[in-house]
Formats: C-alpha cells, structure tokens, sequence
C-alpha cells in the first residue's frame, strides 16, 4: 500500500485551472484549489470543486502582513463566505499570497475558521504535519530557477542521504530554459527519494496554472504527477483530515 501523502496544491484564480483539473481527474487525483474570490469565476468554482478541493487565496490577493487586522481579517472570511456559497461546501484550507505571515496572520487564518493553511517555505519530505497553520512545501514551481532554492534542496537531500550526491549535476543545469523542465527533474530525484522512505512521507507542491500555461509546460506537469502518484496517495487537505478523525493520528496512513 502507498502510504505517502502527496498533496497537489494550485494557487491563483486563472483560467487555466480547469485544464490542470482536466488532467488531474485524468489521473483519478484530487488537487487542491486556492482561488482568490475576487478574481474567480462562478463557474469555474463550481466545476473544480465537484471533484477537487477548493480553498482560500483570501479576495483580492494583498500581502496580508502589511494590512490592519481589520482588512486582514475581512480577506479571510470573506473569500472563505464567498467560496462556501459557491461550493456549497464547508472551506477548510487556505494558502498564503506571497507566502507571507506572521504569528499574528496565523491567529486570523485560524480565527476564521480554516483547519490547514499552506505556506511558501520550502523544506524536504517530511513525517507529518506538526503545524496546520504553516505548512512547508516540497515542490514549488515559481522558484524552480533560482539556484539559492535547488542549492537549499538539493544540500537538505543530501545530508539526509549521500546517495542524492548523484542529484548535484541537476544543480548546474538550472536557470536555464523552463522551469517546469527544472520541476520534472527535481521531482524525479524527490519521487526516488521518496520510494526508498519507509515511513510515510508528506510532500506538498505548489503549482500557477497560469504560469504552466505561460511555458507551454502542460506535458511536463503530466509527467510529474505521473510521477509522484507513483510514490504515493494524492490527498486532500480534506482527506488528510477525515483520516486524522478516523484514525486519530496528524496524518493518513
Ligand atoms: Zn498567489
């Protein structure tokens, strides 16, 4: 039985995420949807959620560590109403524009009611999640050609296990061409790594349809998903909570 959980998460409202949910449910994979309310179509909404998970962007995208409390917290609940009378669906999940927070974003997010909130920090596979309102990633697309961000990875696979070392040459070849040609590669050396991994992994990425379709990359995104539904379970946040009631544990097993 695979026992990784692989979560797929998409940010932004575009145009572009029904074709990601196209090829996802292609899959028989469930993604996750952050769409910012102001930005999003109804219909679109509507249709992502009937077979994915939908959750909160906030509504007009802002850096929230720069608003007052006040407009902090009327971003939060006012996507989370909006995306609950589309969806007609309870919103547990929220991800963080520009990956920015602090404590006291955290304290909103959790204030209005969301159970999981996804940030930008990029760590290795992990065991579990220990903090539902910071949750790090292990794919992200927008960094893919910034050499600080594969050093970062590609140093923390290393020192968990020498045998990465054969992933340094990745390392050179980067800044160069397609990000998504970047990802493919990085998600190789990640799925390896996480088909060696006894214990159950969580491994959560961050893709922009919009910027898939900016690079013409829809066969490279095909490849990674392929490639890390091999390894593991695509779950939702949902998911991930529904068996934490059933079995009492933080993550699935
Ligand atoms: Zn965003």
């Amino acid at each position: 039985m695979k026992s990784h959980n692989i979560v797929l998460t998409f940010d932004d409202s575009s145009r572009e995420n029904i074709k990601v949910a196209k090829i996802l449910e292609r899959y028989g994979s469930r993604g996750v949807f952050f769409l910012t309310t102001k930005y999003v179509e109804k219909e679109d909404a509507l249709n992502i959620a009937t077979f994915h998970e939908i959750g909160s962007h906030t509504h007009t995208h802002p850096r929230l560590d720069d608003l007052s409390v006040e407009a902090a917290s009327s971003e939060l609940t006012l996507s989370k109403k909006l995306l609950e009378e589309m969806s007609n669906s309870n919103i547990i999940s929220f991800s963080y524009p520009y990956g920015r927070l602090n404590g006291q974003i955290k304290y909103l997010v959790k204030s209005a009611g969301y159970c999981f909130a996804r940030t930008a920090l990029v760590v290795p596979p992990y065991r579990e999640i220990r903090d539902h309102y910071g949750i790090p990633v292990c794919l992200i697309d927008t960094q893919m050609t910034r050499k600080s961000y594969i050093y970062r990875v590609l140093k923390s696979l290393i020192d968990i296990d020498e045998s990465n070392l054969k992933a340094l040459p990745l390392y050179w070849k980067l800044g160069r061409g397609s990000p998504y040609r970047a990802m493919l590669d990085l998600a190789r050396i990640l799925s390896d790594q996480l088909d060696r991994r006894i214990c159950a992994q969580m491994f959560v990425t961050i893709m922009h349809p919009s910027l898939i379709e900016r690079y013409n990359a829809f066969q490279e995104f095909e490849e990674v998903v392929n490639l890390l539904s091999n390894v593991g379970e695509v779950r939702t946040f949902r998911d991930i909570q529904r068996a934490t009631h059933t079995f009492g544990s933080n993550t699935a097993t």
